[in-house]
């Protein structure tokens, strides 16, 4: 049986440790327990949003008015073909458990923060890979309790984009193809990856990470691509692999390092990281996200768009 908790506060569930106060919240564990909230919310007309591990997350400082639900079914799984990870799984687990029975898929992984539901709905992704390259299928559950298995070519998948952020279905579980390589080998790329997020990354501060998508060099003008590329000469070569102009190099030459706006701030280290600090608010957040989109917007004509996910604004 559910707990409902009235009045929750939030701020603690996220790692930017902002935000309000839930009008209800829910911690389901299994499925049992998730088909009662979702039952929950229909009854009492709520708007129903789950949360995995908050790593993604902006919670405004109004709190959210329905009914959060903390999804925390964690089982993972290894058969001959595939992977099977339940939603609330934390991605490091399954990176961890992958690198132990030497599957190679999962190595660019290694210190991505968060569960196996919010990579999918986000397509997360590192060092060149996304979790929805691997994906087989994925089993969820709509707001009126009905479960549906669908097949990975009936996912959209782009960069930062699933078509999870359209169709409202709660994401339960996937099942992930397998590649074994060599352990030896998977053990050094996880390394590599761990170092370069230690030495780029302020990972002793709270952030959520990269706040902004990088641009698709399609959706930037060619005038304005051509003032870019006259003005930094090595954003070319920055950009010719993955054809996108990092959001953090746009940032950091608008001057925006070091910009506070309350208790946050445009991390030194990363400048698509905003740190938040003791008594930060979610408006500080929004405020410095909307200056930092007119800056870049003014400088090089570039609209940056949030990789974050606003909840309760
Ligand atoms: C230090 C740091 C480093 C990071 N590095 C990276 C990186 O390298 N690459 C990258 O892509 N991201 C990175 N992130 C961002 C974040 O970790 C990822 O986006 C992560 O996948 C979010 O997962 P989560 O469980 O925390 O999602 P949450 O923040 O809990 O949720 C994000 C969204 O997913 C939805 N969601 C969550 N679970 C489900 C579900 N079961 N069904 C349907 N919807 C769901 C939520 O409703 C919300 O809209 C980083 C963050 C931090 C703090």
């Amino acid at each position: 049986m559910i707990k409902t908790i009235k009045n929750f506060n939030l701020s603690a569930l996220t790692t930017f440790k902002v935000g309000g106060k839930v009008k209800f919240f829910v911690e389901a564990e299994n499925l049992e327990q998730l088909k009662e909230a979702i039952d929950f919310a229909k009854k009492n007309k709520l708007i129903l949003k789950v949360l995995g591990g908050g790593t993604n997350s902006l919670i405004s400082d109004r709190g959210f008015d329905g009914l959060i639900i903390k999804y925390t079914a964690r089982h993972i799984s290894l058969s001959d073909d595939y992977i099977m990870a339940e939603a609330g799984a934390p991605m490091g687990a399954l990176t961890q458990l992958a690198f132990l029975r030497g599957i190679k898929n999962f190595a660019n992984f290694a210190g991505l923060p968060g569960t196996v539901g919010g990579a999918i709905y986000g397509n997360a992704g590192s060092f060149g890979n996304s979790i929805g390259d691997f994906i087989l299928d994925i089993e969820a559950i709509n707001e009126e309790g009905e479960l549906k298995k669908i097949n990975k070519k009936e996912i959209e998948f782009d960069y930062r984009f699933s078509n999870f952020k359209k169709n409202g279905l709660i994401i339960l579980s996937a099942r992930f193809l397998i590649e074994y390589g060599d352990k030896k080998e998977i053990s050094k790329i996880m390394q590599e990856c761990m170092q370069r997020r230690i030495q780029t990354q302020p990972l002793s501060e709270s952030s959520a990470g990269c706040v902004f998508r990088n641009t698709k060099i399609e959706e930037i003008s060619p005038e304005n691509l051509k003032k870019l590329f006259q003005l930094f000469p090595d954003l070319r070569n920055i950009s010719s692999k993955n054809k996108q102009i990092p959001a953090s190099f746009l940032i950091d030459k608008a001057e925006f390092k070091g910009m506070k706006v309350g208790g946050v701030e445009v991390s030194q280290k990363h400048a698509n990281f905003l740190i938040t600090h003791k008594g930060a608010k979610a408006q500080d957040i929004a405020l410095l996200i909307e200056k930092i989109k007119e800056g870049v917007k003014e400088k090089f004509g570039v609209v940056l768009r949030e990789e974050v996910q606003w909840i309760g604004f």
